[in-house]
């Protein structure tokens, strides 16, 4: 069986080792098409901080790990997929034939449509060339004006913080990390950036970037114009997977699977932030950009590659993040379930809040600020679906008892 895997991050790697023991005599071809040594994402931020060199991005730490596993790393693009003939078709023209193919190719960072934003001095940080890039021109008092401040635009700023950049972030809702926080625990989180000096501009939406004598312009609404040595846009990303244009792999916001990864095209297997499934709390389909997502849906869709049964039971939303020094996190359905009910504690002077949904007895989702200590259990008790019983109302009146109601009713469900 030839085993064939485009893009090679966390959800390609796995699916490769995974491939290698679950079909010894198979072929298995990873594609990378970065000119890297496979490496994760998520690293980037500790890069840029200075806590790590480039070899700690690697997801494993051999240059000849492949090699030895017999995995075969073949460089470039994918330009085409062809599902009649079984081909993947490279820039440059090399075919490769398939007869199981993964696409674990992630996503890619969307650039505002504005003026000006092809000019030099305007970057993204996605790829480590992005990173690479940055470290290149950004350094004490380099003024970066960021756009967005999403979960990836709150983690490069901890990276810039470090480079001790003279940083302004311009968001273009009301709040900071509006995907994965609530009101209360957003405002917290801008309270503790700005307390460290980093200026936090909200409802703000640049019209135009232009250049002057080698430093930008950060047009603003109203005429007010930012300057700038480097403009960095961050505001969102979309599935890479432009090569599948004709080949009837069925994509909305990733390309749609079922719980075994499979695509609506036989032999034709997705992974990873490029793949959207099913959420286990709200039943909705979306894609979950996390790591532990990629590698858990890299691995699933490789046994079935090999011809095992292995199935999801759905992805589970779930992020931490460390907002210089303030730690957040995200669990579940944390704006609620139609039905549902909440409790929350705040205490703003220590940067601690937290707020738990309800559906029935169940606790379905959760939101924290400066609270580190529930994080398993909070998932443990969303993701087994556990009962809560009695446990709900002493939650109600203490929502920080989660130890305790987890001790009493997961164990014992
Ligand atoms: C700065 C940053 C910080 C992050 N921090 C965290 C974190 O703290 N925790 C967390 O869980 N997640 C984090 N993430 C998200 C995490 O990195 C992703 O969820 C994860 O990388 C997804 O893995 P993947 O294998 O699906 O895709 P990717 O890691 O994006 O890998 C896709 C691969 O496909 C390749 N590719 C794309 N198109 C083609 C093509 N046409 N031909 C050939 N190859 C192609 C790419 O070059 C890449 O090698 C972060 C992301 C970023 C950018």
């Amino acid at each position: 069986m030839r085993h064939v895997i485009i893009g090679a991050g966390p959800a390609g790697v796995t699916a490769a080792e995974t491939l290698r023991r679950a079909d010894p005599a198979g072929s298995v071809t990873l594609i990378e098409g970065e000119g890297e040594i496979p490496y994760a994402r998520m690293a980037i931020p500790y890069l840029l901080a200075g806590k790590i060199r480039e070899t700690g991005l690697r997801i494993r730490p051999g240059e000849d790990h492949y090699r030895n596993l017999g995995i075969d790393v073949v460089g470039g693009r994918v330009r085409s997929v062809d599902p009649g003939a079984s081909q993947v078709l490279l820039e440059g023209g090399r075919a490769l034939a398939y007869d199981r193919l993964l696409v674990a190719t992630g996503s890619r960072p969307t650039l505002q449509r504005i003026p000006g934003i092809d000019l030099p001095g305007v970057h993204t940080c996605w790829t480590l060339e992005d990173a690479r890039d940055l470290l290149r021109k950004a350094g004490p008092g380099t003024r970066v004006v960021q756009m967005g401040a999403g979960f990836v635009g709150c983690i490069i700023m901890q990276g810039l913080v470090s480079l001790r950049v003279d940083l302004t972030i311009l968001v273009r809702s009301g709040r900071m990390v509006s995907r994965m926080m609530n009101p209360p625990s957003s405002a917290l989180i801008r309270r503790w950036c700005e307390s460290k000096g980093v200026k936090i501009r909200v409802e703000t939406l640049p019209g135009a970037i232009t250049a002057e004598n080698g430093h930008l312009g950060v047009h603003l609404p109203g005429g007010e114009v930012l300057p700038a040595d480097l403009y960095l846009c961050l505001v969102g990303v979309k599935p890479a997977v432009e090569f599948l244009a004709g080949t009837g792999v069925q994509v909305d916001s990733g390309i749609l699977v079922d719980a075994g990864m499979a695509t609506s095209v036989p032999g034709i297997y997705a992974a990873g932030d490029a793949a959207e499934f099913v959420d286990v709390v709200t039943g909705e389909r979306s894609v979950n950009a996390i790591q532990p997502n990629a590698v858990e849906q890299g691995r699933i869709a490789a046994l079935n590659m090999a011809g095992r049964r292995a199935a999801s039971r759905g992805t589970f939303p779930f992020n931490v993040l460390d907002t210089l020094g303030l730690k957040s996190s995200s669990f579940g359905a944390w704006q609620g379930l139609p039905g549902g009910d909440s409790v929350e504690v705040s205490d703003p002077d220590r940067y601690r809040y937290l707020k738990l949904e309800f559906l029935g007895d169940r606790l379905v989702g959760a939101n924290a600020v400066g609270h580190t200590d529930h994080i398993g259990v909070v998932r443990g008790l969303i993701e087994g679906r556990v009962r809560l019983g009695p446990w709900k109302e002493r939650l109600r009146k203490n929502p920080t008892q989660l130890m305790e109601a987890y001790l009493a009713c997961a164990q014992k469900a």
